[in-house]
C-alpha cells in the first residue's frame, strides 16, 4: 500500500485507476476600471468567495458545489454587480442572469430577466440538477426555483440606494444626449461591470463554471447579457475548459467567447495564453472590453482582461493570489 497523500491506496490498482487530482478555484468580481477606492472592497469580495469555495473543495466536494457557494458569496455582497446590489433597468428595477455549467456531464441550469431571487446561482444550479431543460426566464424561472425550494423575494428588497443614484445621475445625463452621434459611453470600460464568475477543478478531475450578473447599467427591461448563455458568458466541458466573462456583453454574445476560448485549449494551446488571446480577439474584432478566466482539467488556469482592471482571485493547495491587475504573460 502507498500513502499518496489523499489516503491508502494499493500500488497495483494505482497503475489503471485515477489519481486523485489537485484542486483549482479561481473567480472574478467584473471587469472595468475599478477606481482605487473600491479596490479594498472587491478585493475582500473576491477573497470571501474564495474561502467558501475552496472549503468545498477542500473537504473532497464537486466543482459544481464549490463555484455555486462562491458565486453566491459575490451576489450577496452589495459591491458586485449581482444579487442585491445589482445595476437598476431603465424602470429602476433589478433584473439579473446566472448560469451554471458542469464539464463532466456538460448539464447546465440557466436564468434570464429574473427580478425576485436573491441568489439567481442556485436557482440554475436547481435547473441544471432538477429539470430536463437548461433554460428558464421572467416568472417561469422564478415559478420553477420557488417549486424546487428557493425562496422568492420582492424586487425592491434587491435595489439599494446607491444603485438608485447611479441610475438617476445617468440617467439625467443622458437626457438629450444624441447616441448614434455620440456613441454610448454606458459601454466604456470607464463604466462599472461588475458581474461576478467562478471556474473550479475537484478531487475527481471535473471543472465547472458559473457566472451571475445584473446586467448593464439602464439597461431595456427584457434586454438579456452574455453571462447567462452557453458559450458566451460561462461554458464547462472536461475536455477543453471552464470559462466566464464579464464586460459589455453584447460584443461578448456576438463572439460565443466562453465557447471560442474553450476550443483554444482543446486544440491544446495553454488557458493562460488563449484567455489573453480572447480578450485581443474581442478588442480587435469588436472593440469591445472585458475580462475572463479559463481553467483546465489538468488545473493550469488563466486570467486576462482588457480593461484596466478585474477583480479575481486563485487558490491552488499550493499558493493562493488575489488581484485586480493580471499583466499578460
Ligand atoms: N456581461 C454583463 C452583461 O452584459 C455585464 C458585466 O459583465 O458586468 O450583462
Amino acid at each position: 500500500m502507498l500513502n499518496c497523500g489523499f489516503g491508502l491506496y494499493n500500488e497495483k490498482s494505482l497503475e489503471n485507476s485515477f489519481l486523485p487530482t489537485d484542486p483549482v478555484l479561481v473567480v472574478h468580481g467584473g471587469a472595468w476600471a475599478i477606481p482605487d477606492d473600491m479596490v479594498e472592497g472587491h478585493l475582500h469580495g473576491v477573497r470571501n468567495a474564495l474561502a467558501a469555495g475552496w472549503g468545498v473543495l477542500e473537504r473532497g466536494g464537486a466543482a459544481l458545489d464549490a463555484i455555486e457557494e462562491a458565486v453566491v458569496i459575490m451576489e450577496d455582497d452589495e459591491t458586485f454587480d449581482a444579487g442585491r446590489g445589482s445595476f437598476l433597468n431603465r424602470d429602476g428595477r433589478v433584473q439579473m442572469d446566472a448560469l451554471i455549467m458542469d464539464g463532466a456531464t456538460l448539464r447546465a441550469g440557466g436564468v434570464g430577466c429574473v427580478e425576485r431571487l436573491r441568489n439567481p446561482v442556485r436557482a440554475a444550479r436547481k435547473i441544471l440538477s432538477e429539470s430536463p431543460h437548461v433554460y428558464f426566464v421572467a416568472e417561469g424561472a422564478e415559478s420553477f426555483a420557488a417549486e424546487h425550494g428557493v425562496e422568492l423575494c420582492k424586487n425592491e428588497e434587491l435595489v439599494i440606494e446607491r444603485e438608485v443614484e447611479r441610475l438617476r445621475e445617468y440617467q439625467r445625463e443622458a437626457a438629450g444626449r444624441d447616441f448614434a452621434k455620440d456613441g454610448n459611453e454606458l459601454f466604456a470600460p470607464t463604466v462599472s461591470h461588475d458581474t461576478v464568475g467562478a471556474v473550479a477543478l475537484d478531487r475527481d478531475g471535473n471543472i465547472a463554471a458559473a457566472t451571475s450578473t445584473g446586467g448593464t447599467l439602464n439597461k431595456a427591461p427584457g434586454r438579456l447579457g452574455d453571462s447567462s448563455l452557453i458559450g458566451c458568458g460561462c461554458y464547462a466541458d472536461n475536455l477543453s475548459a471552464a470559462v466566464s466573462t464579464t464586460g459589455w456583453g453584447e460584443p461578448i454574445m456576438k463572439l460565443v467567447l466562453a465557447k471560442w476560448t474553450a476550443d483554444r485549449v482543446a486544440a491544446g494551446n495553454l488557458p493562460e495564453w488563449a484567455a489573453q488571446e480572447a480578450m485581443n480577439y474581442l478588442k480587435q474584432r469588436l472593440n469591445g472590453h472585458g475580462g475572463i478566466i479559463v481553467l483546465n482539467a489538468k488545473g493550469q488556469f488563466g486570467i486576462a482582461h482588457n480593461t484596466p482592471r478585474m477583480a479575481w482571485a486563485c487558490k491552488t493547495i499550493k499558493k493562493e493570489e488575489a488581484g485586480v491587475e493580471r499583466s499578460a504573460p
